[in-house]
């Protein structure tokens, strides 16, 4: 997405000017994959969803976003339910007791009929093609045309083709052509096209749905109104907006990215740095409010790593500038 004039980093001083602009009450989501265990990358992410949920009236949702059944594991669930629970992390819904106790409608997994009938909507509203368009084709033709494709469609041309579907065969979403914008509220404005790179693929061919169309879903099912997440994903919101008033939700809610920790040398962290995980920190000993701590100040939301209580969250957005 293209930033508009006002950019702002993740500085205390910058996040209590955004106190402001967010909206009182609102429902914010935590939603980590459980590909992995929780490394400080989720720590600083959940610290600015319960913070200003904390610091506005708002309210929190987990949801576990296991989509990908292929890479998702339980065992990596139960565990990032414990690190919640040990760090302190309370959701208002989709409590980690519920999670633990069996179905749930904050789980990915369990929401099938929910995508079932979202798609089922695009259908008939004559958005939903199948495609047989592999990584393989897109290569194809980025090889032929000598550039990547870009823009709405597919290169095999499968929304013309009216594929039966099936087994080997995904499903895509026809967002049509334009520009999404949305007023960041960290950011400020922000510019992007819905089908960068082709139409949304919404379920792969091995049947999963995927992360572009499950988020969307739920977003309006969960009754999120306010989205709070990295500045990687960035380029997802432009077909999240479009995708979400295809399926008729009246207005967006409103966005925060916020900034990214880094390690040394500015490489972003993942789960592979299994120094920085949470199940590592807690086995060498390290108290939950120093974890807390170590992200708030990895994010750049205080000066240095001093240990915060989980009560103390709210106060990084809303207290006395930061000494
Ligand atoms: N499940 C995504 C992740 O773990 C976050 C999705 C979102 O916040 O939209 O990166």
């Amino acid at each position: 997405m293209t930033a508009g004039p006002r950019t702002a980093s993740g500085s205390g001083a910058t996040v209590r000017a955004i106190l402001e602009r967010l909206p009182r009450g609102a429902t914010t989501r935590f939603a980590p994959a459980p590909t992995g265990h929780l490394h400080l990358g989720h720590v600083a992410n959940a610290i600015y969803v319960w913070g200003l949920a904390r610091a506005t009236g708002g309210r929190v949702v987990l949801r576990i976003e296991d989509h990908d059944r292929g890479r998702c594991r339980p065992d990596y669930e139960t565990a990032l339910l414990d690190d919640l629970d040990w760090l302190g992390l309370r959701p208002d819904l989709g409590t980690t007791a519920e999670l633990r106790s069996g179905p749930s409608p904050y789980r990915q997994s369990d929401g099938a009929a929910a995508y079932a009938a979202a798609l089922e909507r695009l259908r008939d509203a004559g958005f939903a093609y199948a495609c047989d368009c592999s990584r393989a084709t897109f290569a194809a033709s980025a090889a032929a045309e000598g550039r990547r494709w870009s823009g709405p469609g597919c290169p095999g041309g499968c929304r013309a083709r009216r594929l039966d579907g099936g087994i080997g065969t995904g499903i895509r979403v026809a967002l049509g052509e334009g520009e999404e914008s949305v007023d960041d509220l960290l950011l400020g404005p922000l510019t992007g096209a819905p089908s960068r790179d082709g139409d949304l693929l919404v379920r792969d061919r091995h049947g999963d749905w995927t992360y572009a169309f499950a988020v969307v879903v739920d977003d309006a099912r969960h009754g999120i109104d306010l989205v709070i997440r990295g500045q990687d994903l960035l380029e997802a919101t432009p077909p999240q907006l479009r995708l979400g008033r295809l399926l008729g939700r009246p207005a967006p809610p409103a966005f925060l990215h916020h900034p990214l920790i880094s390690k040394p040398g500015g490489a972003k962290l993942s789960k592979a740095d299994g120094d920085t995980g949470v199940r590592d920190l807690r086995s060498a000993g390290w108290a939950p409010a120093r974890v807390l701590g170590e992200a708030a100040a990895a994010v750049g939301l205080r000066p240095e790593p001093r240990p915060l209580d989980v009560d103390e969250l709210a106060v990084l957005f809303d207290g006395p500038e930061p000494g």
